[in-house]
């Protein structure tokens, strides 16, 4: 089956308001709106900076969708500093990263927060880019797919295969992440298709095929060709590369 690639930018916390509106309409000037024919494009800024991000999106009648880069699984109430799924669609995100390895190492998030977030996405009608990826520690001890399939199963326990369907995974090495160390493409295709073989245990064959897997970790203009020609890699969850309008839209037009 084709998947429609997914090109994803996590600007995560850069940016001022001017920064971001000039990134935007920098990307939007240089974007034709026929490449999402063929390629799903998103941006993911800081929370702060979605409205204004999507205003330029949308007063360009740009296709690019925007999403968050973490929620909280309560609609409302008392919890200081979140943000809710309703707010988020409010704003018009189709989507929010889910368990980042920043968010799970800075900020303890565990798989079961993971879940919670995932379940409450898509009870909202967005979807989540639920992220995985081992430590170079775990990786070197040779424990790298046990452990990234076990991120997998805690992600998506307790959905329906339909459910499931409409997520995405980033398969975000940490070792590679901001290291300018990418996973070799052969690397990120051996993941990759584990974790879509821990799809198809979960969820069945034919919704594992639908599900797109992301590669993140320094993907850049010069690796990005190599690693989206692999059969399990459906697109890219970019951070640093994803800051320069030029190089993201590079990103895109290699999609
Ligand atoms: P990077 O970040 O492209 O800067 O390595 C990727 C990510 O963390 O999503």
């Amino acid at each position: 089956m084709a998947r429609k690639p997914l090109m994803a930018g996590n600007w995560k916390m850069n940016n001022t308001y001017a920064e971001a509106v000039v990134l935007a309409q920098t990307i939007s000037n240089n974007f034709d709106k026929h490449w999402t024919d063929s390629v799903d494009v998103l941006v993911c800024p800081p929370s702060i900076d979605l409205k204004p991000v999507n205003t330029v999106f949308e007063f360009d009648h740009q296709p690019i969708q925007i999403g968050a880069q973490n929620v909280y699984w309560e609609p409302k109430g008392a919890f200081t500093g979140e943000v809710s799924v309703p707010m988020l669609k409010d704003v018009h995100c189709t989507c929010s990263i889910v368990g980042h390895s920043e968010r799970r190492g800075y900020f303890g998030e565990t798989n079961e927060d993971v879940n919670r977030k995932v379940r409450a996405l898509l009870d909202g009608g967005l979807y989540a880019v639920a992220c995985v990826g081992e430590s170079l520690s775990v990786r070197d001890e040779g424990g790298a797919e046990e452990f990234v399939c076990a991120q997998v199963r805690a992600a998506f326990a307790g959905l329906e295969p339909e459910e499931a369907g409409k997520c995405v995974v980033a398969y975000e090495p940490i070792w590679a992440i901001g290291t300018g160390r990418t996973a070799t493409p052969e690397q990120a295709q051996d993941m990759c298709a584990a974790i879509r073989a821990t799809l198809a245990d979960m969820f069945g064959a034919e919704t594992a095929d639908e599900m797109r897997i992301l590669y993140g970790g320094s993907m850049n203009v010069g690796n990005v060709e190599q690693l989206l020609a692999q059969p399990d890699i459906d697109g890219g969850l970019v951070g640093g590369a994803s800051l320069k309008a030029d190089q993201f839209v590079q990103l895109v037009k290699a999609c």
